[in-house]
């Protein structure tokens, strides 16, 4: 464990308030603090909030680190406030909520950081860690002049098409034409998504450091691409690097275990479009009488409406699928009875799909999906898509369901699945490529910090 005169680098970390962001984020935690850093980690306190309610532990008394801080680290837990009552619906409010982001949050992080540094004398160097999307971290780490290293949790390729996104645009690749314009544009097609990436990619571009949270093996080209920029790193999956206990749903997961465990293996479909995409009524009825017509086992986990679902579904479903609101994806995944995905492809869902080495359906609604879909489709080949042209057909979804499920059909998807799944876990491996460009990252922001502080000393000398 590299030290400084026995002193310890010190990671603030500033948690992101979406889903998709919360396990990745906790695990690098566990991964600096394993490395030996001091970490305080700071939840959103809605965050907080919810990841206690999901797991029926007290709010007051909840800290999702504890059981990481008994086996030895030195994890500190904080929460920020983002001004909005925890029952505040930050994905339905979205324009509000990142007005928000952008005006208020930033002086709250502001004094937390502050805070952290007046009162820990003890560490060699403090640094900052936040996800790419927040649109002050490089203005904070410039004001307390300490690193500022930026998570992103997508694909390199999103990273790489944001960062280039005037270039792309210059060259007259984007924005997107034609007829699916609007789902498919990365930037997204409002005012308030196209400024958060805007902001966020300006402020990207002075990050000391960039981590990935995706495989180098699948992305390498890119990523060592974005190195020559700056120093970027893929230290993916993260979403698997830790065995220590930690709370990571914001809702509550309902346990099904026994029925699966009753079911054939590979003969049970999981159904989920993430936390934030939405699933209107049109898309729900076709997918339910695709799902009746095909005759499949199925688990679908509709978060947000049930009324979505045509009247009768429950019932008429009963004997051959589960509708429930929340589960412990990764666990499901990798329980044998599960034979195939239907997802919208989201970065996390995906990694985990491979971990569990599970065939995808592919039905993407927004950012970062469409290209992530892409990947599985047409560059990975361990996919299929939902349809074949714009509008969903329950005869389709049938056809699709039947091809992805039945063991011939999906026989080269499932060659390949076992390739990307085996090229993963060989990544994980103690001596595979997440480990090493994670101890590569971390030897480098020593050298960073080391250099600053002698810097920091000539300058008092040359006073
Ligand atoms: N997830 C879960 N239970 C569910 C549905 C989703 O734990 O019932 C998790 C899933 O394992 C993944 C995350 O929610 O880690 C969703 O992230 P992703 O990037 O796939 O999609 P997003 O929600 O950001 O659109």
């Amino acid at each position: 464990m590299r030290k400084m005169g026995g002193k310890k680098l010190h990671a603030i970390m500033i948690g992101f308030f979406y889903q998709g962001h919360i396990a990745p984020f906790q695990n690098l935690a566990i991964k600096l603090a394993s490395s030996g850093c001091a970490v305080t980690f700071a939840h959103n306190e809605f965050v907080h909030h919810m990841l206690s309610k999901a797991e029926g532990v007290n709010v007051e008394k909840a800290d999702p680190f504890l059981v990481a801080r008994r086996s030895g680290l030195d994890i500190r837990y904080a929460t920020i406030s983002d001004g909005f009552p925890p029952d505040f619906d930050r994905i339905v409010n979205l324009e509000q909520h990142w007005e928000a982001i952008f005006l208020d949050f930033p002086s709250r992080v502001d004094k937390l950081i502050g805070d952290i540094i007046h009162k820990d004398d003890e560490a060699f160097a403090h640094f900052l860690v936040a996800d790419t999307f927040y649109p002050w971290p490089a203005s904070i780490a410039r004001k307390y002049n300490i690193l500022n290293v930026s998570f992103w949790t997508q694909p390199a390729l999103m990273f790489a098409t944001y960062y280039h996104y005037d270039l792309l645009v210059e060259k007259g690749y984007l924005p997107i034409k034609g007829d699916e314009v609007e789902s498919k544009d990365p930037a997204f097609n409002t005012s308030i998504t196209k400024k958060i990436v805007a902001e966020a990619f300006e402020q990207v571009k002075q990050a000391d450091f960039i981590l990935i949270n995706t495989v180098y093996e699948l992305e390498h080209e890119l990523v060592s691409d974005m190195h020559h920029n700056q120093p970027t790193y893929a230290v993916g999956p993260l979403n698997f690097t830790t065995d220590v206990a930690l709370p990571k749903s914001l809702w509550a997961e309902a346990d099904f275990t026994s029925w699966l465990d009753s079911k054939p293996r590979g003969s049970v479909l999981y159904v989920s479009f993430g936390s934030l995409a939405h699933s209107n009524r049109q898309l729900a009825e076709e997918i339910a009488n695709g799902l009746l017509l095909s005759g499949v086992h199925f688990v679908w986990v509709i978060r947000d409406d049930p009324q979505v679902l045509p009247d009768g579904f429950e019932d008429e479903s009963k004997d051959q699928g589960l509708i429930v609101s929340w589960c412990n994806q990764s666990a499901v995944l990798s329980n044998p009875a599960i034979g195939g995905f239907l997802t919208h492809c989201g970065w996390n869902s995906i990694l985990e799909a491979i971990w569990c080495g599970v065939p995808m359906i592919c039905y993407p609604f927004f950012a970062d999906q469409p290209s992530n879909g892409e990947l599985v489709v047409d560059v990975w080949k361990v996919g299929i898509n939902l349809c074949d042209g714009t509008s969903v057909d329950r005869r389709e979804v049938a056809e699709k369901i039947k091809q992805l499920m039945s063991a011939e059909s999906s026989n080269s998807l499932r060659d390949e699945m076992n390739k990307m799944r085996a090229l993963m876990l060989r990544a994980l491996d103690e001596d595979g490529s997440m480990q090493a460009n994670f101890l590569q990252f971390f030897n480098d922001l020593w050298d960073r910090a080391e250099a600053r502080a002698e810097e920091a000393e000539e300058e008092v000398d040359s006073d």
